[in-house]
């Protein structure tokens, strides 16, 4: 893989060279009406939104109208963990970004790499997924990272850039209004995050092939970021910020990082 290239791009967010850091928190399957009234409470009372800095929270669905009726007014953007591949029609279980949009959503992570995993999502999928977000509005945070057998065999370079090239392949030049998270699986809920050189390998190179196709897109890391790691993290020239998951679910720990 090449050496780190220092590009000291700016986020993208969907806007050009709007230099600083977004943060989103994902939490999972995790919350109840009681907890999430708490944590969105204290989110917004604690958050300054200083300069260049932006926060966001990817609930689970039925939380999209909570988060709506919390937040709205405030600098704390929300959105869903998925979309349906499919704009509607029979899909039993399924949701629709259109109807995310509903509720007032700015994000929607698609390619988490537990749904690529569990789910058995596919590249194709995904890139259909990140088309069906954005023509309902939503930015798209497109997740792509290796397995530890991926790394291990020298892989991460093709494997992260295939993920990519689906996305690519159906957004086009619209991928320029996306946000790209490049979460190493064997760093994800395990407390072993990259170093912040190994996360800069990878965000050169995503940089690189998205630099090529002339989009300006907000890089962001994700994998046990936490408050003591997240500063290291986002000093790297092509880190744009992070996605959150297990350290979002503390509003303090969460403010830390989206400060750092
Ligand atoms: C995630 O779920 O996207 C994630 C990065 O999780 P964690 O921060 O808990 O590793």
């Amino acid at each position: 893989m090449d050496a780190p290239v220092s590009t000291g791009r700016a986020i993208g967010l969907g806007e050009k060279s709007v230099r600083g850091k977004l943060v989103v928190g994902n939490w999972k399957m995790h919350g109840s009406l009681a907890q999430n009234d708490a944590l969105l409470a204290d989110l917004r009372a604690g958050w300054g939104a200083p300069s260049g800095r932006k926060l966001a929270v990817c609930v689970p669905f039925p939380y999209l109208w909570q988060a709506q009726a919390a937040l709205s007014g405030s600098k704390i953007a929300w959105g869903a963990q998925n979309v349906s591949e499919h704009a509607g029609g029979a899909f039993t279980g399924e949701v629709s970004a259109t109807m995310i949009a509903e509720f007032g959503c700015t994000y929607a992570i698609v390619g988490h790499s537990e749904r690529r995993t569990l789910y058995g999502e596919s590249d194709k999928a995904v890139g259909a997924k990140a088309v069906l977000a954005m023509d309902a509005g939503l930015t798209p945070v497109v997740c792509v990272g290796e397995t530890l057998v991926d790394r291990d065999l020298g892989s991460t370079e093709a494997v992260v850039l295939r993920q990519l090239e689906a996305v690519l392949a159906q957004l086009g030049e619209r991928v320029a209004k996306a946000v790209l998270a490049y979460e190493p699986v064997w760093a994800i809920g395990t407390g072993r995050n990259a170093t912040p050189e190994q996360a800069q390998e990878v965000h050169g190179l995503l940089r690189r092939r998205l630099d090529a196709a002339g989009a300006d897109v907000a890089l962001l890391y994700g994998g046990s970021v936490k408050a003591s790691n997240a500063q290291g993290l986002f000093e790297m020239p092509d880190i744009d910020g992070g996605l959150i998951g297990g350290a979002s679910l503390k509003a303090d720990e969460f403010l830390a990082i989206a400060t750092a």
